[in-house]
């Protein structure tokens, strides 16, 4: 596992967590699923906490994020760390991955193929984490971990309970840092939105739903029977 990812995990993880997420980032830092495995200069594969209850999902590494080997260290990244700091957060509380582990050359969209091929690379992280929000940053991540093609502008700050990688989370979509940076107006929005983290990190989980073993059904009385034959049941 690269010293900068290492030194990103938490100190307070479990040894089985640190361990486990460890071992996934040394399967996933040789992956050649895709042709960016070409391009890259390394996988970046996520950095935080490994036991983190907020996780935050990003759309692809930058230039930035592909020279160094850590998400969001470039300008959005910025945003980002200080967006938390605006929730009494650090880098540290959380875990920060993004859908595609490796740089589109030129910053391009992900390809649905590099998604395909990536995505369960996301979904094991989400397994091992056991985060109780994720708050999905733009569309790219929003549309894949939600399953429907509803746009960010659509759905930001809608919170919805689901299972993802066999864990209960709340999905929590919100504007990308990125969208943020220039324009003011998204600015206030993206606040707003993190601004709304503290009460759904606070929020009891749902517990599964009870399974109420019913008792035997009592025998059919003849008159039961007669009516059942009679097709009156
Ligand atoms: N934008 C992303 O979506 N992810 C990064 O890691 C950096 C910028």
């Amino acid at each position: 596992m690269a010293a900068a990812a290492i030194d990103a995990l938490s100190p307070h993880s479990e040894p089985g967590d640190r361990s486990a997420l460890a071992a996934l980032h040394d399967a996933v830092s040789g992956c050649t699923r895709c042709p960016l495995s070409a391009t890259r200069t390394q996988v970046v594969f996520g950095s935080g906490s490994p036991t983190a209850d907020l996780m935050f999902v990003g759309e692809a590494p930058g230039f930035h994020e592909d020279k160094q080997g850590i998400p969001f260290v470039g300008a959005a990244g910025q945003l980002l760390g200080k967006l938390l700091a605006g929730i009494g957060l650090t880098r540290d509380d959380v875990f920060v991955a993004n859908v595609l582990k490796c740089r589109p050359p030129g910053n391009r969209d992900p390809l649905p193929e590099e998604i395909a091929a990536c995505e369960s690379h996301l979904f094991r992280q989400v397994e091992l984490i056991q985060p109780r929000v994720i708050a999905t940053l733009g569309n790219f991540a929003t549309k894949l971990l939600s399953g429907k093609p509803d746009g960010i502008t659509r759905v930001h700050g809608r919170e919805q309970e689901m299972v993802l990688g066999g864990t209960r989370v709340l999905l929590y979509p919100i504007f990308h840092p990125a969208a943020a940076l220039y324009t003011p107006r998204m600015l206030d929005v993206l606040k707003a939105d993190f601004e709304r983290l503290p009460e759904l990190l606070g929020r009891e989980a749902v517990p599964p739903p009870t399974v109420v073993a019913l008792p035997d059904r009592p025998a059919e009385s003849p008159a039961e029977q007669a009516a059942v034959q009679l097709g009156l049941f």
